[in-house]
């Protein structure tokens, strides 16, 4: 099978939308991808046909939509390839992820404990262990990042060597779209005793995740941008290490018995999962994974990879642009700067040619400070850009920096 952009275009209805009467040229899907006809159907289909709430009636519309939400947990296992579905739990996205593993795995650190948080992290993988170290006690250890957008690996190293009690990376910078050697790196931790976490919201839209092959503890992600919808994404655990958390929010689906004094609990996943899930979304993001199995993956990530690259090249080529971060590993997300020119100007003249790009911090505001930057323009690739896109986003920024210098 070879990669057809334009056959994929046509599946995505907003694609062919206008924005101030011009096309939409859409370049922000690090923030949230765009969703196929499939993903819209398959929860269209599921309110209007077979809505009920899961895991709990014996009636017919029950157990249908029990089945399609459970198939998801299948559909997700197979494309991380986890052992099981017990190692899948879902949450509402990344950001709830890590917040659970923050919450119930937290609670074993004491002061004197070691958490190694890399610089490049996305606010959702930086916050919840502040808040976590205030908590505890234990130490907030940088990894960090280095002029090019890579991680300073002889300050981990020396740093895993002090010990510590978890290390948490993202597999790909939101902000400027480094590839972490996440796999080199778990193993260092492994070795090192460290549980590990990895934050794959970047990573799992361009690139084929193996749990497994990673050798991480928990690995996060969001449907909403892997062309699947918003409200819905997994933790993955190893069962080894998910069988140690103690539950954690409280409530029905999570329990096995009640009575009025106390509660024993759900096996896994489910005694991770209190209350009615994203059941729609749940069965949407199991349309998204069908829908990436509908054609070449890997072709379509060698397509994404050659317009990452060509984008850069032409931006690169920009007089007054300053590329923010050069890491020859990276996608997904290119930041830049033009000198005299603020970011939020930039975005608003690209947005009045109907070219939608994400100006600011991008939820990673240490990761920009070590760069030396405030704020960037940031334009992310999905699976639906074109060579064309790219040459809008640059004739869009001849056409700022005319009315802007
Ligand atoms: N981590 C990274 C690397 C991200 O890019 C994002 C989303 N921008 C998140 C975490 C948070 O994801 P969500 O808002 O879907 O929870």
């Amino acid at each position: 099978m070879s990669f057809d952009v334009e056959a994929i275009r046509a599946q995505f209805p907003i694609l062919s939308t206008q924005v101030h009467g011009k096309p939409l040229v859409y370049l922000d899907s690090g923030a949230s991808s765009q969703k196929p006809e499939a993903v819209l159907d398959a929860m269209d289909h599921y309110y209007r046909h077979t809505h009920s709430n899961v895991h709990r009636g014996v009636h017919e519309l029950s157990q249908l939509a029990t089945e399609a939400y459970e198939a998801t947990r299948t559909k997700v296992a197979n494309w991380i390839n986890a052992a099981s579905e017990r190692e899948v739990v879902f949450t509402r996205g990344t950001t709830e992820a890590i917040n659970l593993v923050a919450q119930t795995f937290g609670l074993r650190l004491t002061a004197g404990d070691r958490i190694l948080v890399s610089e490049l992290e996305h606010h959702a993988n930086l916050v919840p262990w502040q808040m976590l170290a205030q908590r505890s006690g234990a130490a907030l250890v940088k990894i960090p990042v280095m002029p090019n957008g890579e991680l300073d690996q002889s300050v981990y190293r020396a740093e895993l060597a002090k010990g510590a009690a978890l290390v948490a990376i993202c597999a790909v910078s939101n902000a400027l779209g480094t590839r972490i050697p996440v796999k080199d790196m778990c193993a260092q931790a492994r070795a090192a005793g460290a549980v590990t976490l990895v934050d794959g919201a970047q990573a799992v839209p361009h690139d084929r995740v193996d749990v497994q092959a990673l050798g991480c503890d928990f690995y996060a992600f969001s449907s909403h941008k892997m062309y699947g919808p918003t409200g819905i994404g997994v933790l993955y655990g190893r069962e080894a290490v998910l069988e140690t958390l103690p539950p954690w929010q409280g409530g029905g689906d999570m329990i096995d018995h009640v009575t009025f004094e106390s509660s024993t609990y759900n096996v896994l996943p489910y005694r991770l999962e209190a209350g009615t899930p994203s059941i729609a979304e749940g069965i949407g993001l199991g349309a998204a994974i069908d829908w990436l199995h509908s054609f070449d993956f890997d072709a379509a990530a060698a397509h994404e990879q050659a317009l990452y690259d060509y984008a850069r090249t032409e931006l690169a080529a920009i007089d007054g642009l300053r590329l923010i971060g050069t890491a020859g590993a990276a996608c997904g997300a290119i930041s830049f700067e033009i000198a005299g020119i603020a970011a939020s100007d930039l975005g608003t003249l690209l947005d009045q040619q109907g070219i939608a790009v994400r100006t600011g911090h991008h939820c990673a505001m240490p990761a920009l400070q070590a760069m030396g930057v405030n704020g960037t323009t940031r334009a992310s690739l999905g699976i639906y850009n074109t060579r064309g896109d790219i040459d809008a986003l640059v004739a869009g920024i001849d056409v700022a920096m005319g009315i802007l210098l």
